[in-house]
């Protein structure tokens, strides 16, 4: 089998490379980035096309945590989480308030670190590479493992059309061409369902969009950059049944083209759109099954105790 080949998320040497800030505990700390050649990240294994297929040819999977910690100054809000994240499947966390949902999450495109006093320990794989690796742009890792968040988060200051072509712009070589734009931006709002209700207005402003509207916005915003893994972090928390509805939808739809990871609190809407779903609880994961497996026969008492109502 062809695997597309992607492009990379480590930095090239057209331009010396950036320090690494690393994030630890209540220090941030810089360190010069050591210079790396092509050849030379090639034999570091670090690149992330030579990794899809290995010779024995299990595939990589898209998206993994090993050994993975996170902590908020000591912290630690998830413990030990090691999980392969299944392609073109959505996996849906669920677990009580606090127990590391949306840390574990932000993990996995490296937004943990953008927290003050954060730190990250154990490694994540994307297509396996470790994105925590000092030779990863974490702004490249973000085009290729993208995020939603809670709230619709549009830019208020620019129309709709640049909203979804906002991400573009930070790609190596900027922008493209402005007709390649254009045909970006209609094919993500397509995606979303959104482009015959914009269509007409891609000028005015994003937040003349209703709240169900704006948050397809940023699920388009996100694709237009072609990512391979969308993290969805309570996307419908504060949309009404109408517009929860059309994401949830629209998550369904998605997972033939992307592998989705959506947190939620809500175990129905984990019933109505997971492939399989991940127990967390006090930042440990509990039990990942396949969802209708783990909603009627969990392979944990925690779990059963969890989804039957018995605490949460
Ligand atoms: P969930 O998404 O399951 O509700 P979170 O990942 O938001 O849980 O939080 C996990 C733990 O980390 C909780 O104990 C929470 O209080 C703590 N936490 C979350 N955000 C912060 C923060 N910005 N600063 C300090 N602690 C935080």
């Amino acid at each position: 089998m062809t695997m597309p080949v992607p492009e990379p998320i480590r930095e090239t040497s057209h331009r010396p490379p950036p320090p690494r800030v690393t994030i630890n505990a209540d220090v941030v700390r810089t360190q010069p980035a050591a210079s790396s050649s092509p050849d030379q990240s090639e034999a570091s294994g670090l690149v992330a096309s030579a990794t899809v297929v290995p010779k024995n040819g299990n595939a990589v999977p898209t998206l993994a945590a090993k050994g993975l910690h996170a902590y908020f100054g000591s912290h630690p809000a998830v413990r030990d989480v090691s999980v392969d994240f299944r392609d073109r499947e959505v996996t849906a966390i669920i677990g009580p308030s606090g127990c590391g949902k949306s840390t574990l999450l932000r993990c996995l495109n490296r937004m943990h670190e953008t927290l003050p006093a954060t730190r990250v320990e154990g490694a994540v794989l994307f297509r396996g590479t470790d994105i925590y690796a000092r030779e990863v742009n974490p702004i490249a890792l973000r085009r290729h493992v993208g995020m939603v968040f809670q709230r619709p988060t549009p830019f208020p200051t620019m129309s709709i059309r640049d909203n979804v072509a906002a991400g573009l712009r930070v790609r190596d070589g900027g922008e493209p061409p402005r007709a390649q734009t254009d045909a970006i931006v209609e094919r993500a709002l397509r995606r979303t369902a959104l482009w015959d209700e914009v269509k007409d207005r891609l000028k005015q402003s994003a937040v003349t969009l209703s709240g169900g509207q704006q948050q397809r916005l940023c699920v388009a915003r996100a694709l237009a950059t072609e990512p391979a893994v969308l993290l969805l972090d309570e996307p419908t928390a504060s949309l009404d049944p109408l517009s929860t509805q059309k994401i949830e939808e629209l998550v369904y739809e998605l997972r033939s083209e992307v592998t989705l990871i959506i947190v939620t609190h809500n175990m129905q809407q984990a019933a109505r759109v997971s492939d399989r779903t991940a127990f967390l609880l006090a930042g440990e994961l509990v039990e990942i099954s396949p969802t209708s497996e783990l909603f009627t026969a969990p392979s944990d008492p925690r779990t059963e105790a969890y989804i039957t109502g018995r605490f949460g």
